[in-house]
């Protein structure tokens, strides 16, 4: 209703920050009952190599609320971040993915799993101590866990970061930089930091393989990637000709809608099991590289 009555006065706008603050509140109260009445789900969206075959997934949130029905992450991450509930709403992402990791080991599936961190997560205090502990309490391969942090991470304090990340890469686990190429820090970091992998961002894999600077910018992220010896993964791949397009320029990990959407961890794990025990498995085996 502001909206349509233009910018004319300062009348119209004020109720609709008061709405907004309103709103804001609910929602922040909404995300603190989420925790301490299970309305989270960790779903699972698999990466997979040139031969279609999973070697890891990631891990991304979903809330299933009683009324608002499901809520996508882009509609709360950002509340929870700056209300400070992503510390323990993180926590319990971190707990559900290492126990799959886990249980993943138990049942012999060779996965690795990739867990979002937020910058206010990763700049806790306590934060490698936690993880330390998620993990043994889990008994999860540390090697498994990969933690996918932004550029926005290192934007702040980077020399603090940069210390953050070695304590924990101590513990064994795994550092990739999510969305790649859209923020706004120098490449500088690049060399200095315990990497093992950076995500190409989805908007770049969307224009492929057609549009001329989309191919130009990630051609040039996977030579930087392969001279660096860091892992890529490409992220959002919807079609076949973005897939084959970027098996031809060598990148070796797939993530994307083309090959499997965020599902709940148990059916992808579970899936996995099967196809790895099944004698005579429903899908073709991939021929050997
Ligand atoms: P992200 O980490 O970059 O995750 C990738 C997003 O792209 C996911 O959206 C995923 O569902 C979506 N996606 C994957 N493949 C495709 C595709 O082929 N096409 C399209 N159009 N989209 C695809 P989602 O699950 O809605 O999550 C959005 C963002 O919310 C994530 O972006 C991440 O920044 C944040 N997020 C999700 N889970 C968590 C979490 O546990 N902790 C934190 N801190 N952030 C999270
Ligand atoms: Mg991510
Ligand atoms: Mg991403
Ligand atoms: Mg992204």
């Amino acid at each position: 209703r502001a909206k349509a009555e233009g910018r004319s006065t300062v009348r119209f706008f004020e109720p609709s920050m008061q709405a907004e603050s309103e709103a804001r509140l609910a929602l922040e109260a909404d995300l603190r009952e989420a925790l301490q009445t299970g309305q989270f789900r960790l779903y699972l969206q698999p990466q997979c190599d040139p031969l279609g075959r999973v070697v890891g997934a990631e891990a991304l949130l979903r809330w299933q609320h009683p009324k608002r029905g499901w809520v996508p992450p882009a509609a709360f991450i950002w509340l929870a971040e700056s209300s400070g509930l992503i510390d323990d709403i993180g926590q319990w992402v971190l707990g559900e993915a290492t126990q799959w990791l886990a249980r993943c080991d138990e049942l012999g599936v060779p996965l690795r799993i990739a867990v979002n961190i937020s910058p206010r997560q990763f700049m806790q205090p306590d934060f490698p101590q936690r993880v330390r502990q998620t993990l043994a309490h889990s008994g999860a391969d540390a090697g498994r866990l990969v933690l996918e942090i932004t550029e926005n991470v290192l934007l702040h304090d980077p020399a603090q970061a940069a210390a953050r990340m070695i304590e924990l890469k101590a513990l064994g686990v795994r550092f990739s930089i999510d969305d790649f190429g859209t923020g706004y820090s120098s490449l500088a970091y690049l060399k200095r930091l315990p990497l093992s992998e950076i995500k190409i961002d989805r908007s770049f894999i969307a224009g492929l393989p057609d549009d001329s600077n989309d191919a130009a910018l990630t051609k040039a992220i996977l030579l930087l990637a392969q001279e660096m010896e860091l892992e890529v993964v490409a992220e959002g791949v919807e079609t076949e000709s973005q897939l084959e397009w970027l098996r031809t320029h060598g990148c070796r990990t797939i993530q994307g809608y083309l090959l499997g959407r965020p599902e709940p961890a148990g059916d992808l794990i579970e899936r996995l099991q099967r196809a790895s025990t099944d004698p005579a498995p429903a899908r073709a085996p991939a021929a050997s590289p």
